[in-house]
């Protein structure tokens, strides 16, 4: 099975990819992962990604998908594959429907993970860091026993950037904005199916893998 995931952040997509691709028998690609290995093992297009990071820039879509082909080129990826994080435009779809039809075939569905902005929003922004060790708490859902005081190492907790109010309402706007169109591209081509995100995790992955058995998951 040929499988593409998308969903907001904090819709539990890197949790969810990891246990729908196990369930599959599928890699799970990421594209971080595709650029940490391009540029520790130093390959033409790792040095180039690297030059853009380096500068602060963003890499561009050419670099990005020609990492993305030379991955979904390699033996393992050859039975299936479960893309994770990419992609992200509508831009990017289109590139990869074109190198697939290169390799001989073709995306079979794209698995949507549905949580509303006010969910999002309640998940990300009660999460809390650990100073000392680094574990990540939740005042609602992972609370620890003394306010602002890690339970496994007395550490002092604090709330990250990309978990505070206004970086979370950035980064759900620039998803509507360049993400949700995806949706209806491969809504469009009848590959889409939707599941609710919401409530516990392994209620979400029996869920996503109820929705892909009628795809021949
Ligand atoms: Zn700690």
């Amino acid at each position: 099975m040929r499988l593409v995931l998308v969903g907001p952040p904090g819709a539990g997509k890197g949790t969810q990819a990891e246990f729908i691709a196990a369930h599959l028998a599928v890699p799970k690609i990421s594209t971080g992962d595709i650029f940490r290995s391009n540029v520790s093992q130093g390959t033409p297009l790792g040095i180039e990604a690297k030059r853009y990071m380096d500068a602060g820039e963003l890499v561009p879509d050419e670099v990005t998908i020609n990492m993305v082909r030379d991955r979904l080129a390699e033996p393992d990826a050859s039975e299936g594959f479960l893309l994770d994080g990419f992609p992200r435009t509508t831009p990017q779809a289109a590139a990869l429907d074109k190198l697939l039809a290169d390799l001989g075939t073709a995306l079979d569905v794209v698995l949507e993970l549905v949580v509303d902005d006010d969910e999002v929003i309640r998940r990300l922004s009660g999460r809390r860091t650990c100073r000392g060790c680094g574990k990540i708490w939740h005042v609602e859902f992972d609370a620890t026993t003394r306010e602002g005081i890690c339970d496994r190492c007395g550490g002092e907790l604090f709330q990250r950037d990309d978990d505070k109010p206004e970086t979370i309402a950035t980064r759900l706007r620039e998803y509507a904005e360049k993400t949700a169109p995806l949706v209806d591209y491969y809504g469009a081509q009848g590959k889409l199916v939707g599941i609710d995100a919401t409530g516990p995790v392994e209620d979400v992955t029996v869920r996503a893998i109820d929705a892909l058995r009628s795809y021949g998951g």
